[in-house]
């Protein structure tokens, strides 16, 4: 069908940000159009694949206000605990360790019914799922995909081009494309990049005995090796998912392995508190940078998720970032929509950008910090990282304020 359609906001990219956006503006009835360059089949049940997101509380309120949360198809695992450990590959892990029990700082104020856990492991096709489906339910959301887009700005509005489709005329277009966002690089908005020369290799195991909601994080020279509790599907009873980062040169190495010879390496470095472990489906490996653009906004454009930032995945917080943006975002165009205003006016968005970018700069900032201070295995600081790490553990009231903190930061 051609011609011109009117909308209210056009939203690039249909991943977790721009689908959740989505959803959100069309759980609120504002007329939304979103475009993927992917097909998005509303009926897909595709098998367990490997890959899991932390999400923190705060952005699973995001989810719920989306409509997305209880439709989650596939159970959501807690995270009730979480133990750091500093260690050094073929020595055993070192016995000093912190751990964080949610327990010991659960209040009476939980609003989500959440036991107070730090977050939720929930599986990439489960998000995915849950999104395509309630995208196509949603009567003011108009889905496009597979499809091509071409836009023109102007201080008016904007127009969508869609490919052998119609053109869509709004106030507002979100790019939410990833990280190569074309929508940033046509609108000349600089970026800065932080290469690591590590890469994510991304998978999940069964293993023997049960996790009980406890993550690990084991802090290796080549980087994290983190264990997160998964709940149980279809493919087993005790299933965890693994966020390996080591070095490029030996993340190619690593990924051409057998999977006899990939399962023995990723236990040698795990441990064996879960018992004998095997591989859940695929292995996939992520070269790993941080990102961050310099403005957030152009004429009529906003960026959002990974177009906007990218950080190191050593906290789980990447896509967590992504779904703050679009609760502030979210908030701005149905706060101005409901007054009558324009929900792409350049205040709304100077000031979604006041409210997002010193965020993610300061967790861009976190993550590269921690991963420097624990990739590494200078004697010197290893040696004062090991003696900050037991301090921190057996003081409890500096333990009690570093849990804390860290539940602040995920339920924020
Ligand atoms: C190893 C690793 C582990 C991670 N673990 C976690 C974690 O535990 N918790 C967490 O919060 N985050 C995690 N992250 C980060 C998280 O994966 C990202 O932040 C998240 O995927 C970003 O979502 P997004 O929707 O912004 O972008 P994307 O997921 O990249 O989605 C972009 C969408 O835009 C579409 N698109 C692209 N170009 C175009 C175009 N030109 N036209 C139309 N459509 C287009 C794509 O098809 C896609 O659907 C991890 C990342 C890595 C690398």
């Amino acid at each position: 069908m051609t011609g011109t359609r009117i909308v209210d906001v056009c939203i690039v990219g249909a991943g977790p940000v721009g689908g959740t956006l989505a959803c959100r503006l069309g759980e609120a009835g504002i007329r939304t159009a979103i475009i993927d360059r992917a097909a998005l089949p509303p009926m897909e049940h595709p098998d367990f694949d490997g890959r899991a997101y932390a999400i923190a509380s705060g952005p699973r309120r995001v989810l719920t206000e989306a409509g997305l949360w209880d439709r989650l198809p596939f159970r959501p695992g807690p995270i009730l605990d979480i133990r750091v450990t500093d260690g050094k590959l073929g020595r055993p892990a070192s016995k000093l360790f912190l751990h964080f029990d949610s327990r010991d700082v659960a209040t009476a104020d939980d609003p989500d019914a959440s036991g107070g856990a730090f977050g939720w492991m929930v599986e990439a096709r489960s998000l995915r799922v849950a999104i395509n489906a309630r995208l196509h339910e949603l009567a003011d959301v108009s889905v496009f995909a597979p499809a091509a887009a071409r836009v023109e700005r102007h201080e008016a509005g904007a127009l969508v081009h869609i490919a052998g489709g119609p053109t869509l005329s709004c106030r507002l277009v979100v790019a939410a494309e990833g990280r190569a966002s074309p929508l940033r690089r046509e609108a000349g908005i600089p970026v800065t990049r932080l290469p690591y020369g590590q890469s994510g290799i991304v998978f999940a195991i069964a293993h023997e005995r049960p996790h009980h909601g406890s993550a690990l994080e084991h802090f290796l020279p080549a980087g994290p090796f983190a264990q997160l509790p998964l709940a149980a599907n279809e493919a087993a009873d005790h299933i965890s998912a693994i966020v390996w980062t080591e070095r490029d040169a030996m993340a190619a190495h690593v990924m051409a392995m057998d999977e006899d010879r990939f399962i023995r390496e990723a236990a040698r470095r795990l441990g064996d508190h879960l018992g004998a472990i095997r591989l859940l489906g695929r292995r996939w490996c992520y070269p790993l940078s941080a990102m961050i653009a310099h403005r957030y906004y152009d004429t009529r454009l906003v960026l959002a998720g990974d177009a906007a930032h990218g950080v190191h995945p050593i906290a789980g917080q990447g896509l967590n970032l992504g779904f703050r943006d679009i609760s502030v975002l979210g908030d701005l165009v149905i706060g101005a929509l409901g007054r009558g205003e324009d929900p792409g006016a350049t205040d709304l968005l100077r000031r979604y950008q006041a409210e997002r970018r010193p965020d993610n700069m300061l967790m861009l900032a976190a993550t590269d910090a921690l991963d420097r201070l624990f990739s590494n295995d200078f004697p010197p600081l290893r040696l004062a990282r090991d003696l900050g790490i037991a301090a921190v553990d057996r003081i409890p009231p500096l333990k009690r304020l570093f849990m804390q903190q860290a539940m602040g930061a995920l339920m924020a």
